[in-house]
């Protein structure tokens, strides 16, 4: 077929050498489409003819001018020079390792030539060297124009670039489009097709409000939709409904004390009507931190327990993990459950006691860290897999993961990061989502509070205060992302101070850490044998440390607003009022004056996560460069929010087959295809 061209390898394009194959695959150019999909960043400006006397130098610039003389120096190191003229003046073109012969063809003497490139000035005369375009008169039109220009770094001239994509682009076959006419009319975008040829051929190619460009982004939308479909319809089939009464989840409710919110409650509603359903559960929790996600699965996993299953419980560390073993021992106490806990670190001997009792079926809820879903280990009748704060889980994992407790095991996982609404679907339009909007209702809000940090010494009288009515602090210094030892330096600093201020009281975590010592500082701190903890890394997510008020957090501006918000959320999770102190560098952005505000006002993720998107764009939201978001190479949810809206309602309001030619087309362009291949579930 002959849109097969399109997923061509390079090197059966014409002109493509093996050397040029190899350069170009390391820029991830591997196959013709990944040509199709390079656009130019921006034109050279070739259309004007210029004489030789309105030359400037540093421009690049064209002119047509008589070939004069060639000359071909015999010694080592001199160019080869032509020097041609017009009526205006006279001008040097210099060659660098460049054969008499090609040289003597190009510029064939007394006759007129085109040039382009960029003007230098050298003993009194202007020159070109290695001129990007030299044509005779009859292929001026070939150079005379604006051209393209691509991202080329040394290795490969813009003229064989060029000669490489537009035999692509002139050659792409006219493709069954898998948008309508009518829907491309009435959405204002264009043919795929015709768009591609604008890209290239026009500056719409830099532009990503332009409608050709618009095209190209609602098809990497949807076809990253259509996966996500996909995978939702590859996971969520049939399975065996789950029995339950509750009986033991209200006898657990009456016991806590605290009433679970309404949101905690219909969330939990929505968990228990998929359990007792007839398709496999795959949902997302997502609630703020501190909302209370945790006493909800503990509730979900007593029901699931009831009806006869085992559940596994995943946190993302040993020591989270720990923190929800403790709880459910607590939470579970007068149950007859048995709750097993493994992580990598377990001792051989119990590890294999723990394995046997799952396989036999003894234990009924496993807690642990990635060990648990390790090959080896096998579940008499797994019908939960729970997995928390796994906001950075990609499609991929997600569906490996599914896969991983046969057939009748539902999945629920638990995220903390706000996202916002346009990203919702692209991140997790594969689950069904359940929203804890609310927060306890004796929970205060933290006070925030912004400083220059040229004050800091003001905190310390504040602090001592804190440490004497026996609170705990956090302090977090800016991670400086280009080198490890230089985070450990600015906080092994910071660290030094402070201990001198509060000897003995103050624990350092940092990048460079190994597992094992920064949790031996956390349990530290977890134990309340230290007051201040300083980290540079982002406090481990999740972890409950209800002592914990104070959070200062250096050089805020660093930070994105949505992990200002989680650092903050870090506090005031017990019974005293939490603050938080933003330390600023003098100075500040009216940008900046904005984003403090915004934390000031705002206690919601969600609303600070949308705002975060706008004030800052999508790369720096935290959880994002994990999360295959970044996979996108021409969507962008702050400019194309209306086109992530579109698509999103055109996938959910179709009836996509995948398997049908124009679709698999799109999603063979996007690099989708593979995503989904994965073996059935
Ligand atoms: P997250 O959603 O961030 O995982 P957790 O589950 O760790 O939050 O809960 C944070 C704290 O709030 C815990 O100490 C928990 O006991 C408490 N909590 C949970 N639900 C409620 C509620 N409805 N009322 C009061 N406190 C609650
Ligand atoms: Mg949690």
């Amino acid at each position: 077929m002959k849109k097969d061209f399109i997923f061509n390898d390079i090197s059966k394009l014409k002109g493509v050498g093996p050397q040029l194959s190899r350069y170009l695959k390391k820029k991830k150019i591997e196959k013709v489409k990944d040509i199709i999909l390079s656009l130019p960043y921006s034109e050279t400006d070739r259309s004007k003819l210029y004489k030789l006397n309105e030359l400037e130098v540093g421009k690049i610039q064209t002119v047509k001018a008589i070939v004069k003389k060639l000359s071909f120096p015999r010694i080592r190191n001199l160019p080869n020079r032509i020097i041609c003229e017009d009526e205006t003046g006279k001008i040097n073109i210099v060659y660098f390792n460049s054969r008499e012969g090609y040289l003597r063809k190009l510029f064939p003497l007394n006759e007129w030539v085109i040039i382009s490139g960029k003007v230098n000035y050298f003993n009194k005369n202007y020159q070109i060297t290695n001129p990007d375009y030299v044509t005779t008169l009859d292929n001026k039109e070939y150079v005379v124009k604006n051209i393209p220009k691509y991202n080329l770094t040394k290795g490969i001239n813009e003229k064989k670039y060029r000669s490489i994509s537009e035999q692509v682009i002139n050659q792409i076959p006219a493709i069954n489009d898998w948008l309508d006419e009518n829907y491309i009319s009435k959405h204002n975008l264009l043919s795929w097709n015709e768009s591609i040829d604008k890209l290239h051929k026009s500056k719409d190619g830099k532009d990503n409000s332009s409608k050709s460009f618009r095209r190209l982004v609602f098809d990497e939308l949807c076809a990253n939709f259509f996966t996500l479909s996909e995978n939702r319809n590859r996971i969520k089939k049939n399975k065996l409904a789950k029995k339950f009464s509750e009986e033991q989840s209200i006898i657990i409710k009456k016991k806590l004390p605290f009433n679970l919110t309404k949101s905690q409650e219909k969330v939990l509603n929505e968990i228990n009507d998929d359990l007792c359903g007839k398709k496999r559960m795959f949902r997302i929790i997502q609630g703020d931190v501190g909302s209370g996600k945790t006493i909800v699965s503990l509730l979900a996993i007593s029901n699931v327990i009831e009806s006869g299953y085992q559940c596994a419980l995943m946190g993302p560390t040993e020591i989270l993990a720990k923190q929800h073993f403790e709880l459910a021992k607590k939470i579970y106490k007068d149950t007859n459950f048995k709750i097993n806990f493994l992580t990598g670190k377990t001792e051989i001997k119990d590890r294999k006691e723990i394995l046997k009792n799952l396989e036999s079926g003894k234990t009924n809820l496993i807690i642990g860290t990635h060990a648990l879903f390790q090959k080896k280990i096998y579940f008499k009748k797994l019908g939960l897999a729970i997995i928390d704060e796994q906001h950075k889980f990609g499609v991929k994992q997600r569906s490996e993961l599914a896969k991983k407790g046969g057939n009748n095991c539902d999945v629920l996982l638990m995220s903390a990061t706000p996202i916002p609404r346009t990203m919702m679907m692209s991140l997790y339009g594969d689950m069904d989502i359940s929203k804890i909007t609310e927060k306890p209702a004796n929970r205060k809000k933290i006070n925030t509070i912004s400083k220059p940090e040229k004050k800091i010494n003001e905190l310390w009288p504040y602090i001592k205060k804190q440490i004497f009515n026996q609170n705990q602090i956090f302090w977090v210094c800016p991670l400086i992302k280009e080198s490890s030892f230089l985070d450990f330096s600015s906080a092994k600093k910071k660290f030094d101070l402070i201990d001198k201020k509060f000897p003995n009281q103050v624990g350092l975590i940092h990048g460079a850490l190994d597992k094992n010592d920064k949790e031996i500082v956390l349990k530290k701190f977890l134990n309340k044998e230290i007051s201040i903890l300083v980290s540079t890394t982002v406090i481990e997510v999740g972890i409950d440390f209800p002592n914990a008020n104070l959070i200062v957090i250096e050089n805020a501006n660093k930070f994105g607003l949505a992990q200002l918000h989680q650092l903050r959320g870090r506090v005031g999770r017990g019974k005293n009022q939490g603050t938080c102190i933003l330390l600023f560098k003098d100075g500040l952005s009216k940008n900046a004056i904005k984003r403090i505000k915004i934390l000031k006002n705002s206690d919601d993720g969600f609303y600070i996560a949308e705002e975060d998107l706008k004030l800052r764009g999508f790369g720096d939201l935290i959880g994002y460069q994990q999360s295959g978001v970044k996979n996108f190479r021409f969507a962008d949810p702050v400019v194309h929010e209306d086109l992530f809206k579109l698509a999103e309602k055109y996938v959910l309001s179709n009836e996509i087959n995948i398997n049908q030619d124009k679709y698999s087309f799109l999603l063979k362009l996007f690099d989708r295809a593979e995503i989904i291949n994965i073996e059935e579930v």
